[in-house]
């Protein structure tokens, strides 16, 4: 297997291991510079379909790393991809931001409220009661319901705030029906991941700060998973879990100075 600091990939998550809202965790820095000066696979990964990998990479700019586009995954992108391969060319109606939008876009997809394919559904806040109606009659009238992730809430600046899985409920209840979701831990967004990056599962890692999503999701795709205390779980949750991470960190800038 290997020491982890020999992984040839390293996918990685963002919120609360790289930053915890717009502010930088320390280490954060200094692990993006080694695992280019490495030569490294990697990818940054999150569940967010808010933002393109364009403005990923602004944000972290923002922060001093540089991170070209090509190396960010989100729900978006995977949740794109895997409906251009059940329906190419076909239609959604969205709500959502310009990451799932502009992810739908680029897969051939045109976006319409008119007999749609799909209902698609991402995090917005934009979101408001005629979108829920005109979802909640799309899907009565045959479209399908799709959620990019299954986040039922996410970090804001004032605390916590609705993410996908909380803001779809309504329609899937006034709707009567269940939505299929696409970010972690579905393993389709770690397959669409090893195949951007061109490598496979025993050369990869995947480093989060959530037993529930990061670690599960590297669990169920057979990735072997660093948890970092940087983030949501803490080192006393983690025996809450009927499973374990093969590696736990403080945090990510530990790896470049490990044995
Ligand atoms: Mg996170």
């Amino acid at each position: 297997m290997g020491s982890l600091k020999e992984k040839r990939a390293f996918i990685c998550d963002m919120d609360g291991v790289l930053y915890h809202g717009s502010r930088l965790l320390g280490g954060s820095r200094e692990f993006v510079d080694w695992l280019k000066d490495q030569d490294k696979q990697y990818l940054f990964l999150t569940n967010s379909s808010s933002r393109t990998p364009g403005e990923l990479s602004e944000k972290l700019a923002g922060m001093g790393i540089e991170v070209e586009p090509e190396h960010f995954m989100t729900s978006g992108i995977a949740t794109a991809g895997f409906l251009s391969t059940q329906k190419p060319g076909g239609s959604a109606y969205v709500i959502g931001d310009n990451g799932i939008r502009q992810a739908l876009l680029n897969s051939g997809f045109h976006l319409t409220d008119q007999s749609p394919d799909y209902v698609v559904v991402g995090e917005t806040v934009s979101y408001n009661y005629p979108q829920l109606e005109k979802a909640i009659n799309l899907v009565l009238g045959g479209a399908k319901l799709i959620g990019t992730n299954p986040d039922v809430s996410g970090p804001v600046e004032e605390g916590i705030g609705p993410a996908c899985r909380a803001l779809i409920a309504p329609i899937e209840m006034a709707a009567g029906r269940q939505a299929y979701f696409i970010g972690k831990p579905n393993p389709l967004i770690m397959r669409q991941s090893l195949k951007r990056i061109g490598c496979r599962r025993a050369e990869t890692v995947i480093i989060g700060d959530r037993m529930d999503t990061d670690i599960i999701a590297g669990i169920e795709s057979e990735i072997e998973t660093v948890l970092v205390l940087s983030g949501i779980t803490k080192e006393k949750d983690i025996d809450r879990f009927p499973y374990r991470p093969t590696y736990v960190l403080n945090g990510v800038g530990d790896i470049a100075g490990l044995a």
